[in-house]
């Protein structure tokens, strides 16, 4: 097909011409306001599809010439009658040539030859134009171009209303019209017949169903309205980052523009077979918040599976409707909706729906409307939760480096006090002052224990390297599981003593084999243990147990100690994490409160992943708190 662009320039060279410009400004001055389809606009667009067919069909230019000026003539009439107006503008066009000197006879006949054939003659087989130049087809194709157009119910309800026909009989005439009519040029067969077949079948259900050509051509107007609309929605829906404000904007669209009772969308959940009620306006909303169903249910299931619109005119009807949404929100679905919330290609974030159209059923339009605006709505959701996420993680960041600042501070006064002990002691060794076997014995002694706490110091920060990302080496070994605790547990068992703490033990005597890497489990069990004996008052219980069960094995460390609160539950297992801050640390290694480096929950969680297994936890703030994990028989 000829490109716009030499269309238009040809049909500059023609308004250039000075009948064609003549006629085109006395019809914008002289035409009756009245004329709805007869005005200037007609005139330009004939003149526009005359110049089309013309280019298409390679027409030479003087042909053109003359064809432009019948074009530009056509309607001109109207000016003074509205019957019988082609034999006005003919003669008018004759004088008008005519005086300009420079056509011959043949040319001013031709061109009122061609502004005559364009009159509609009542013939055997209906209303038609008749052609009595070869030239005269390409104005009549352009004249009557709409018919097979998309701006054909259009212009045919302005028609109507300028004839003030009554519905029913316009529509008739129109698909008489429609049915005897016959392009006269290839190119307008080429370009127009297969639209023009459309309308016709349009029209015939439009007079099956007796519906005006304007309520037709309102809902042409409103699919313009969306068109419009949709090209403005990713600013509309852009202007927020949240992800809730942008799906209360979105399904507030949906429903006003298709006209629905209710809108909802449905977000699958990350990691999980599960779907995730997100939103609805309209009635309902609140009573389903959270709502999860799974992910291959209900006609959202299907949608989002086989990642295709659906349409269900009775739900009733359709097995993949699933009722329980409607029982929780209290809402009756008659027909519906649905489409994917696609992004990056072919990945389905979830699916938004539209229930219940209030005046009848949803369209073939109206899914079309939907599919397009959910890949709007899908980016636009798409944008704000990534937004979102890199939100947290730099506020992760900011905790992790403040944390990393805490422990730069921790770790110089962890290794201060043993440093000071050592000098101290150095300082009186050297002084000479010192020479009772008594004094110099205690003396030893406390070097011994400064040397430790400083050798604890340096194999916690060793275990850095645990969780540092790396592969950690097993050593897989067999192992009692009593041979497994009891180290752990008599390790531990002065501080027990010490602070006074009820311990009870459940199943940890059994001979029940495991097949593990035991220095790791006890790393494991040893900081569970020392966390349940730190975080519970003096006095306090806490608990290990161990339960058997077909092929698993369940550790339960357990405390009644000060809890963690909800908040907390997730950040604990990062690296150097610590609920109090470091300068709120009591010191001392087992005292209540006390803390280490921060470094425990992440090396176990660690190990136990290397090891195919997680560590869970059940804690509430004041209470309480368990630590779970499996390790296979
Ligand atoms: P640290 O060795 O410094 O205690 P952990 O990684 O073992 O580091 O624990 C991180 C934080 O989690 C602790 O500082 C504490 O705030 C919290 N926590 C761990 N276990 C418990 C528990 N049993 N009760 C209460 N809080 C705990």
């Amino acid at each position: 097909m000829v490109d716009e662009e030499r269309i238009q320039a040809e049909l500059a060279r023609c308004k250039a011409e000075p009948l064609v410009r003549e006629a085109l400004e006395r019809l914008e001055k002289e035409l009756p306001g009245d004329l709805l389809y007869h005005s200037p606009n007609h005139t330009v667009d004939v003149l526009h599809d005359a110049m089309l067919y013309a280019i298409e069909d390679g027409l030479k230019s003087a042909e053109r010439e003359l064809l432009g000026i019948a074009a530009a003539f056509h309607d001109l009439g109207f000016i003074k009658q509205r019957k019988d107006n082609e034999v006005w503008a003919a003669q008018l066009a004759s004088s008008m040539m005519d005086a300009a000197g420079r056509f011959s006879r043949e040319q001013i006949e031709l061109v009122s030859r061609m502004i005559l054939d364009t009159r509609l003659v009542a013939t055997s087989a209906g209303l038609r134009q008749l052609r009595t130049t070869p030239l005269s087809g390409y104005l009549l194709d352009a004249d009557l171009s709409n018919l097979g157009r998309t701006d054909f119910f259009e212009k045919g309800e302005l028609y109507r209303r300028e004839l003030n026909m009554a519905p029913e009989s316009f529509l008739k005439m129109a698909f008489d019209l429609l049915n005897s009519h016959e392009w006269h040029t290839a190119a307008a067969r080429r370009l127009r017949q297969s639209m023009k077949e459309e309308n016709i079948k349009r029209l015939r259900k439009l007079l099956e169903n007796q519906i005006s050509f304007e309520r037709h051509s309102e809902e042409r107007n409103a699919n313009n309205d969306r068109l419009a609309f949709l090209a403005q929605v990713p600013l509309l829906l852009n202007a927020s980052l949240e992800p809730r404000e942008v799906m209360a904007v979105a399904l507030e669209e949906v429903r006003r523009r298709l006209q629905a009772e209710a809108g909802t969308i449905f977000l699958c959940e990350p990691d999980s077979r599960e779907l995730v009620f997100w939103a609805l306006s309209g009635d309902g909303g609140g009573k389903l918040e959270g709502l999860r169903i799974p992910a291959d249910r209900g006609v959202v299931g299907w949608v989002i599976t086989h990642r295709q619109a659906a349409m269900v005119a009775d739900v009733k009807s359709d097995p993949r409707f699933f009722s329980e949404v409607d029982r929780h929100a209290g809402f009756t679905t008659r027909n519906m909706l649905c489409a994917p919330l696609m992004v990056r290609g072919s990945e389905c974030i979830g699916a938004v729906q539209a229930l219940n159209r209030v005046d009848g059923e949803f369209t073939a339009d109206d899914m079309r409307f939907l599919s397009n605006f959910a890949q709007h709505i899908a980016l636009a959701l798409d944008n704000a939760r990534l937004h979102q996420l890199s939100r947290k993680q730099k506020e992760k960041l900011e905790i992790l480096d403040r944390r990393k600042n805490d422990v730069i501070q921790m770790i110089s006064h962890e290794f201060r006090t043993p440093l000071n002990v050592i000098q101290n002691c150095a300082d009186l060794i050297v002084s000479g002052i010192l020479n009772d076997p008594k004094a110099l014995q205690s003396m030893g002694d406390t070097l011994q224990s400064g040397v430790n706490r400083l050798n604890r110091l340096v194999a916690a920060v060793r275990d850095v390297s645990l969780v540092s990302g790396e592969v950690l080496p097993l050593k897989i070994e067999r192992v009692s599981i009593q041979q497994l605790v009891q180290p752990v547990v008599s390790g531990l068992a002065e501080a027990i003593n010490k602070r006074n703490i009820v311990f009870e033990q459940c199943g940890t005597n059994s001979n029940e084999g495991l097949q593990t890497d035991v220095a790791l489990v006890r790393v494991v069990l040893r900081n569970l243990l020392s966390n349940a004996i730190r975080f519970t008052k003096d006095g306090g219980k806490i608990g290990l147990q161990v339960e058997l069960s077909p092929g698993y094995c369940t550790f339960c460390v357990w405390d009644c100690g000060i809890g963690i609160p909800a908040h907390e539950q997730a950040t604990i297992f990062e690296k150097f994490y610590e609920v109090t801050p470091a300068k709120e640390h009591s010191s001392g290694e087992f005292e209540f409160r006390s803390c280490g480096l921060g470094l425990g929950l992440a090396t176990s969680l660690h190990i136990l992943k290397r090891l195919g297994t997680s560590l869970q936890l059940e804690s509430k703030e004041g209470e309480g708190s368990k630590f779970i994990f499996r390790l296979p028989l």
